[in-house]
């Protein structure tokens, strides 16, 4: 008898999840709380595949030999609590993927911030050196669908805690951890040794064949590797230590390659601030590692385009540069945004804050910047934690109004930045409907 597959959630991995199973031959029914977007409910259709949305049916969902959850659906969930108490084995659309992967290479990339922007370089670099290699995950198909659509002898797969969580036997030949810092931490029980152990998990199977590259200038990354059985080839980079895989020595980046080294100058990337310097190491020591050849890592590198929404140059209008760092949804990232900022900045933070500790910041705002304007519903805890340190901070609750006071207190030679540390669903429907609107109203200037 064919096995019954149910998957929760009918988003992209859902769905990718779903067109897999279907095609391997399982019994699918994908169930979802909300409402499915209408190019799944096509894809469904499509393929055939039975679903539900707005609400769960539990006798179609309790008789699955086997579920798949989306990452979006917290543990926590009543739905989820009687799964758990049946015994029913529950996985991650990436476990279901990775089943189907075949042979293929698998790189895989998670980490608390840099994910993306780490994945569409390795991306870039694998395809300029000639690889037929696959980007899913975040942007792009999810893993499944490009299993079950347009299989690739080497998949680029960005991974989320979350599905690293319900993860059984996924292998990566490498394994990227760009750093740890607090973030989710509502999933976790707000322990944040749960969720360290939950990145980690991208190192559970691997055997020692395979590559783990980290960051080991993290500190929460380097006190951990202790902690867990890694078996996989260590390759670290760092900003100073000479035996790492990886390191920058006066505005070089070397790269080891057997004995030899790739370097080049950081003034070369395209991509700028310290914490690319970061990336950019663990996308070259990955790129050496599958064998690309030094002058197409070189050349990737100064030819990779930025990503929309990070670190993203908008324009300048009368002297004055403006920078969509949207995605920074978080402390860690705007503090890593202004790290990079060589001119004043007036900075647009706020928005929906995740526990925020904005004291992380306070240092690296009295030195770089000159105004606040929030942009966000609720900014009490912003006039409290930088009240002392900046004499202009200013309410707004629009893109267009927060340009237009960050437009009126810089001056020529300053930087608008937009890195938030915060979610932006109070005033945007997303962070990259938070950066559109930002963008259009700098245009519009
Ligand atoms: P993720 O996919 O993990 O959310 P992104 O690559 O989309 O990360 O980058 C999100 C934001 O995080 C960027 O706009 C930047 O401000 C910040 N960021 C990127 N890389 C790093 C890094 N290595 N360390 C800290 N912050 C980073």
């Amino acid at each position: 008898m064919e096995k019954h597959l149910v998957i929760l959630g009918g988003g992209e991995s859902g769905v990718g999840a779903a067109i897999l199973a279907r095609q391997k031959g399982y019994g699918v029914f994908l169930s979802d709380g909300g409402s499915l977007k209408e190019v799944y409910r096509n894809e469904l259709e499509q393929e055939g595949i039975s679903w539900e949305e707005g609400g769960h049916t539990e006798e179609k969902i309790l008789v699955a030999d086997e579920i798949v959850k989306s990452p979006g659906i917290p543990e926590k969930n009543e739905l989820m609590q009687k799964i758990r108490a049946k015994g029913i084995p529950v996985i991650s659309e990436i476990e279901l993927a990775y089943r189907f992967a075949g042979s293929s290479k698998i790189v895989a990339i998670t980490g608390s911030n840099g994910k993306t922007t780490t994945t569409a370089l390795i991306h870039h670099i694998l395809k300029t050196g000639g690889l037929d290699a696959a980007l899913a995950g975040n942007i792009g198909m999810s893993f499944a669908k490009q299993v079950a659509l347009d299989p690739k002898p080497v998949y680029v797969v960005e991974v989320s805690s979350f599905q690293l969580d319900d993860i059984d036997q996924f292998r990566p030949y490498i394994s990227v951890l760009t750093n740890i810092t607090e973030d989710h931490l509502d999933r976790y029980g707000y322990n944040f040794d749960n969720y360290i152990a939950s990145k980690f998990r991208i190192i559970r199977n691997q055997q020692a064949t395979d590559y783990f590259i980290y960051n080991a200038d993290d500190e929460v990354t380097k006190r951990s590797l202790d902690k867990f059985n890694i078996q996989s080839i260590q390759l670290p980079i760092s900003m100073e230590n000479e035996n790492s895989a990886a390191f920058i020595k006066d505005g070089d980046m070397y790269v080891r390659t057997g004995e030899d080294f790739i370097n080049m100058s950081i003034y070369d990337f395209t991509l700028k601030g310290k914490h690319n310097q970061y990336n950019t190491m663990a996308a070259c020591v990955t790129a050496a590692t599958m064998d690309i050849r030094k002058e197409k890592i070189r050349e990737a590198v100064q030819t990779f385009q930025n990503l929309e929404h990070r670190m993203e140059h908008v324009a300048t209008i009368r002297g004055v540069e403006f920078i969509n760092d949207s995605k920074a949804t978080n402390v860690n990232s705007t503090w890593y945004a202004l790290e990079s900022m060589t001119k004043p900045t007036v900075l647009i933070l706020g928005g929906v804050d995740k526990g925020n500790d904005y004291s992380l910041m306070q240092e690296m705002v009295a030195e770089k910047v000159k105004a606040i304007i929030c942009l966000g519903v609720d900014n009490k805890k912003i006039h409290e934690a930088f009240g002392n340190t900046v004499s202009i901070i200013i309410d707004t609750t629009s893109a267009e109004e927060a340009v237009g006071a960050a437009f009126a207190h810089a001056e020529k030679g300053d930087v608008v930045l937009l890195s938030p540390a915060c979610a932006s669903f109070d005033l945007f429907k997303n962070y990259e409907d938070r950066g559109r609107q930002f963008k259009r109203a700098v245009i519009e200037l």
